[in-house]
């Protein structure tokens, strides 16, 4: 044994039972202290879970939610990121962020990779993809207007606690790949957006060809894909309802 690591273990004894076992843990382990939680989906049909790596989403990718936020509809896709630590599970709750007045919903298709690489080309990106999910892409509408306004990164409107609601993942080996399908959320009961995964300006395979154009892609890597139409503000008490053909529900209160 090395002598840090015999110094380490030395003052874990001295500390209370509690402290003492996370230090156990860290000991295990050979960090510092426990290492952050695995983010773990459900998987549809088996108990297997899919372990979260990264998470990517689309900026723009249906015209008629391009055409309502008064943005250009020639523009090629382009990506933001939120950590994975931000999923809220099927039947959680988001709590209602601070800094803003704006707290708005944005249903989108999620993609769950099951491998990745570099440049992948179009007609190889769907070898790559495990399943899919419904996701919300949970925004600040105000501070990412103000960010726009500015011409500074969106993170703060995006990236924030409880910003990534993520339901159960569908197998492609059981599901297939989605080119279309009915996308939908209700609001305490009331449908607020209504459309069709065929909307989509880059499919799948174009998002995927274009990502891995400027990242890395790997297994666990989630994409939520854009939202159609419809976005509007909550308040705390809502309830959010997403579905997509053959991917089930997911389930979001908002406290
Ligand atoms: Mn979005």
């Amino acid at each position: 044994m090395d002598i840090k690591k015999r110094d380490f273990l030395v003052g874990g004894a001295m500390l209370g039972a509690g402290a003492a076992m996370s230090s156990e843990a860290a000991a295990q382990t050979g960090t510092v202290f426990p290492p952050p939680q695995q983010i773990l989906l459900p998987v549809n049909g088996t108990s297997q879970r899919f372990p979260v790596r990264r998470i990517y989403c689309v900026g723009r990718n249906y015209l008629a939610h391009i055409r309502e936020m008064g943005n250009d509809e020639r523009e090629l896709p382009f990506f933001f990121a939120k950590h994975r630590d931000m999923i809220v599970q099927h039947g959680g709750t988001c709590a209602y962020p601070g800094m803003t007045k704006d707290f708005q919903y944005e249903i989108e298709l999620v993609v769950a990779m099951k491998s990745g690489g570099m440049n992948i080309p179009i007609e190889r990106a769907l070898d790559h993809v495990y399943g899919y999910a419904v996701g919300l892409d949970m925004t600040r509408r105000d501070q990412q207007s103000r960010m726009k306004s500015k011409q500074w990164p969106w993170e703060i409107g995006k990236s924030f606690e409880d910003s990534a609601p993520c339901g159960t993942i569908y197998p492609a080996s059981a599901v297939g790949h989605l080119s279309k399908g009915r996308i939908q959320l209700a609001v305490n009961g009331k449908t607020q957006q209504d459309s069709d995964l065929d909307k989509m300006i880059w499919n799948v395979p174009e998002i995927i060809h274009h990502l891995s154009a400027q990242a890395e892609l790997k297994a666990g890597d989630l994409i939520f894909t854009g939202t159609p139409e419809g976005v509007g503000p909550l308040k705390k008490g809502d309830k959010m309802l997403g579905r997509i053909d053959q991917l089930g529900e997911l389930s979001i209160s908002v406290v």
